[in-house]
C-alpha cells in the first residue's frame, strides 16, 4: 500500500524534513519514511520524479542497494533538519550537518551526465534548417539506480539552500508538530504548517488525554499515512 504525505511546506527539500514526523516529541517521533517504496512515494508526490521513474525504480525496492539508499535520505533529512532548524532558532549550523551537506550535493552532482540534443527550432526558424544541437544533464546510466530519489531530494535541497529563500523558512508554532514551511506570505505571517493538520493533531491529543494518560504511539493520529 502507497503512503500519502502532507506535503505543505511549499518546498520539497522541507516536505522531506517533516517525514520525520513529532521530531521532537518526548515520546520519540514517527518514521515515515519506513522503506524504500515510501521514500519512492515521497519524490513521486512532490513532484521530484516522474510516473515512469517511480515505475522503473520501484522494481529495485528489496535490494541492498535500495536499504542503503534509505540510510543515506534518511542522513541527508537529518543533517538537513539540524540546517534549517539551527537557522529558524537562531542557532549557529553544526558543522557535522554542513559537511554532510556538502558530501550529498556532490555525491548528487557526480551521478549527472551530460548528454548531447538534437533538437529544433521554434517556427519560424531563422534559417534553412532549423535542427541544432543542445546539451542537457541528465541521470544517464543513474536514471534505474535505487539511490536516485536520494540524489533529486539533495539536488532540490542545495537548490534552497543557496537561495534568499532561506529567510522565509520556518517553523509550525504548535510544539508539537514544528514542522517546517516557506513562508511566502506577504507580511510574512504565516505560523502554521496547515491550521486543519494542526488543530485536528491538537483535537485529537485532547480527547486522548482524557481517555488515558499515557497514549501510545500508534494511537496518536499520523495524519501522514494512509
Ligand atoms: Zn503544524
Amino acid at each position: 500500500m502507497s503512503r500519502t504525505f502532507q506535503l505543505i511546506a511549499g518546498h520539497p527539500a522541507l516536505d522531506f524534513v517533516n517525514t520525520l514526523d513529532y521530531r521532537f516529541r518526548e515520546a520519540g517521533p514517527i518514521e515515515l519514511l519506513a522503506s524504500h517504496a515510501d521514500l519512492l512515494d515521497f519524490v513521486r508526490q512532490s513532484g521530484l520524479a516522474s510516473e515512469s521513474q517511480r515505475a522503473a525504480l520501484q522494481g529495485t525496492s528489496h535490494t541492498p542497494a535500495a536499504a542503503k539508499a534509505l540510510r543515506s535520505a534518511r542522513e541527508l533529512r537529518e543533517a538537513l533538519a539540524a540546517w534549517f532548524y539551527a537557522a529558524d532558532d537562531g542557532n549557529p549550523a553544526r558543522l557535522g550537518a554542513v559537511k554532510t551537506l556538502e558530501r550529498c550535493f556532490l555525491d548528487a552532482d557526480r551521478h549527472r551526465e551530460l548528454a548531447a540534443l538534437r533538437d529544433r527550432l521554434p517556427e519560424p526558424a531563422p534559417r534553412e534548417s532549423n535542427n541544432f544541437l543542445r546539451f542537457e544533464w541528465t541521470w544517464g546510466g543513474f536514471e534505474n539506480h535505487p539511490h536516485l530519489p536520494v540524489w533529486l531530494i539533495a539536488r532540490a535541497a542545495a537548490g534552497l539552500l543557496i537561495s534568499e529563500d532561506t529567510a522565509r523558512i520556518h517553523q509550525c508554532k504548535s510544539a508539537a508538530c514544528r514542522w517546517l514551511f516557506l513562508d511566502m506570505s506577504r507580511n510574512h505571517s504565516r505560523c502554521w504548517c496547515d491550521m486543519k493538520i494542526c488543530g485536528n493533531r491538537m483535537k485529537a491529543r485532547r480527547f486522548q488525554r482524557r481517555l488515558k494518560p499515557e497514549p501510545s504511539p500508534s494511537g496518536l493520529p499520523a495524519p501522514s499515512t494512509n
